[in-house]
């Protein structure tokens, strides 16, 4: 058995779906030149306040795509998601299910920092968005978490709150693969007393295989 599926079975995650992927030379020539296009792109203004490009990390056979919404300023020093404090409870978090970031692949709807933070545009993300398509065809995921209201909305299209998206299964776009909503690492920061309900994200998506 798997590495990755040992750990789903120790979640308790009913692993019948999972498949285990052979790592393909084509995958990671084709990966790294995405990575490439990437670190040219100019096609929006993002690229003109960039420091790095964040392209993405993890395991580029993983079953879970985590998807969050921007590069903050951490991470456009370095080059990789999640590494500021948001990262480190993202990294807590995927620990307490017994996941590591290698596990996992981690980006983001827009691959620059939006300056000073801001969330980014409609315009900025759907200019991304080719990357994450093929990331998405690359990886291939069995499940995508979108974390935050910025990337649900754009990413599934909606305004609904977090309320109605979480606990739900969307799908990414007319693919069949699930898609859910975590709340943002950052916005447990600022609201702690939210923390214990990333508990019921996770056992939402442990019950959902039965959905897939
Ligand atoms: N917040 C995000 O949404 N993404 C990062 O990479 C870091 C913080």
């Amino acid at each position: 058995m798997s590495r990755k599926k040992e750990l789903l079975t120790l979640m308790n995650i009913d692993t019948s779906w999972f498949v285990d992927k052979p790592s393909y030379n084509v995958q990671q020539a084709s990966f790294d030149d995405i990575k490439l296009e990437a670190s040219n792109c100019q096609k929006c203004i993002l690229s003109e306040t960039r420091s790095n490009v964040v392209f993405g990390k993890g395991n580029q056979n993983a079953k879970i795509l985590i998807i969050g919404e921007a590069p903050g300023k951490d991470e456009d020093l370095k080059g990789e998601p999640f590494i500021g404090r948001a990262g480190k409870l993202l990294t807590e978090i995927l620990f307490s299910i017994k996941l590591n970031r290698e596990d996992v692949y981690i980006t983001n709807t827009v691959k620059c920092r939006p300056p000073e933070n801001r969330n980014p545009s409609a315009e900025e993300i759907s200019s991304c968005e080719h990357f994450l398509d093929k990331q998405i065809n690359i990886i291939s995921p069995s499940i995508i978490i979108l974390l935050g209201k910025v990337a649900a909305e754009r990413i599934l299209n909606t305004s609904e709150p977090m309320s109605s998206l979480r606990g739900k299964v969307h799908y990414y776009k007319d693919s069949n693969i699930p898609t859910l909503v975590f709340y943002h690492p950052a916005y447990l920061l600022r609201s702690p007393s939210e923390k214990s309900k990333v508990w019921d994200d996770i056992l939402f998506m442990k019950g959902i295989t039965s959905v897939s």
